[in-house]
């Protein structure tokens, strides 16, 4: 039998929607946002990142990403040395040098973003108006944007927001007349992007996805675009393409069986797409996620976990593990919590369950130690000493850089979280 479809409207739950939270200013344990570009490059294949940074940010990605010294790499760090104002002038022109060496070298690059750091000398430049010159330089033939992707921001993942929020400018505007349309922000593992159109397209529905895999697709954008967010940590760019226009279409994230459906359903009602149609499409979907979700509840449900803000994925994977997998939460920390973008996931979570936002590391790591969850979610700096202290941990990046959307992630992600149960399990035999 197939699984029965949920109703959307209204949610019905009101879950965590006025509960507490904690809210805490401290000393903060995470990545840049420079990360993002490992995803962003992968992404849109026409693109070149090149950072305006320190040799700190060329070490980061160098490593972060492994990239192989025989691949022509799409990202790369003009490093900016120590100089005073007199010498701005100077990096000016270095960097004009670099941009037209590099693009001289390599027109396979349609765009190319200038992503600022941190450091102090980095700051001093103006980024937006170097992309300016250079983009009157080199257009058409190489569109050139700027954003920042500094750790000064709250967290890494805010480094894609700040990219797509750049890029909307750029998107060429849908006709007033022009029927509705469906635009899906956010970046997605091709094979995720692949299902979800073709779901969209066995519903009905056109769908274009941004960011698109070329620069010289860019989906259009207006009044009648009607857009879905496929990752929680884009406000920038929500706020961007509502100025252009677009409506917000409010659902849950794509984690899990309920999670997907509730995010295509708020698709499918917005296009008045039948019900009996949406069961149809969704179905073998829904029972192909549950199936490979069974298979992991016995190991996860009734486990204590902890969350420590880092990726801002925390509110929708706590709702996906508590109501898909039986687990307990112990905390569940975001680095920010935008109580529009996360209301459809608030309603779904538990009533009593601890909220906090911002971080203060020594207080959390305490409350954290002191709980003892099963499993703790972390930045990839915290998962060691919490790991020599005897608890398991799952670094929260991996859950950034795996395919995890769709039903048929599902079950990849829930065991992104048995394994290391397991193992732990087979470690104390
Ligand atoms: S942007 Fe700042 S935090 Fe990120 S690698 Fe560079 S110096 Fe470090």
């Amino acid at each position: 039998m197939n699984a029965p479809v949920i109703s959307l409207h209204p949610v019905g739950e009101t879950g965590c929607a006025t509960a507490p939270v904690l809210r805490e200013r401290g000393q903060r344990e995470v990545f840049c946002g420079l990360t993002g570009i490992i995803w962003l490059h992968r992404k849109i294949q026409d693109a070149f990142f090149l950072i305006v940074g320190s040799r700190t940010c060329a070490h980061l990605m160098q490593s972060a990403a492994g990239v192989m010294i025989f691949a022509e790499p799409r990202f790369a760090t003009a490093v900016i040395d120590e100089r005073d104002l007199a010498g701005l002038a100077d990096a000016n022109e270095e960097l004009d040098r670099v941009v037209a060496r590099l693009l001289e070298r390599r027109p396979d690059i349609k765009l190319l973003f200038l992503v600022g750091s941190c450091p102090s000398e980095v700051i001093k430049l103006d980024l937006s108006r170097a992309a300016q010159r250079l983009s009157g330089r080199f257009t058409p033939s190489v569109r050139v944007l700027n954003y920042s992707g500094s750790g000064i921001e709250t967290t890494f993942t805010q480094g894609e927001d700040a990219c797509l929020a750049a890029l909307v400018p750029s998107l060429p505007p849908s006709p007033a007349t022009a029927e509705a349309e469906l635009l899906v922000v956010g970046t997605l593992a091709d094979v995720v992007e692949d299902q979800f159109a073709r779901h969209f397209a066995d519903l009905g529905i056109a769908a274009a996805f941004f960011p698109p895999r070329r620069s010289t697709a860019l989906p259009r954008v207006g009044p009648n675009t009607r857009f879905l967010l496929a990752q929680p940590f884009l406000a920038d760019t929500a706020r961007a393409l509502e100025a252009r226009g677009a409506t917000r279409l409010a659902a849950p994230f794509p984690l899990g069986s309920e999670g997907t459906t509730r995010w295509l359903l708020a698709a499918a009602d917005a296009f008045n797409i039948e019900l009996s149609t949406f069961e149809r499409v969704t179905a073998a979907g829904r029972e192909r996620a549950n199936k490979s979700l069974a298979r992991h509840k016995a190991q996860l449900s009734g486990k204590r976990i902890f969350f420590f803000p880092d990726s801002q994925l925390e509110l929708p994977l706590a709702r996906f593990l508590s109501r898909e997998l039986g687990m307990q939460l112990v905390e569940v920390g975001t680095p920010y919590l935008h109580r529009q973008h996360l209301a459809d996931e608030l309603a779904l979570l538990p009533r009593d369950t601890a909220l906090s936002e911002g971080q203060d590391v020594d207080r959390q790591l305490d409350r954290c130690l002191a709980a003892r969850p099963d499993i703790t979610v972390c930045g990839l700096g915290l998962a060691n000493p919490l790991e020599s202290e005897g608890l398991t941990t799952k670094w929260s990046i991996e859950l950034v850089f795996t395919p995890i959307q769709g039903y048929d992630q599902a079950g990849d992600l829930a065991g992104l979280f048995s394994r290391p149960l397991v193992r732990r399990l087979k470690l104390a035999v």
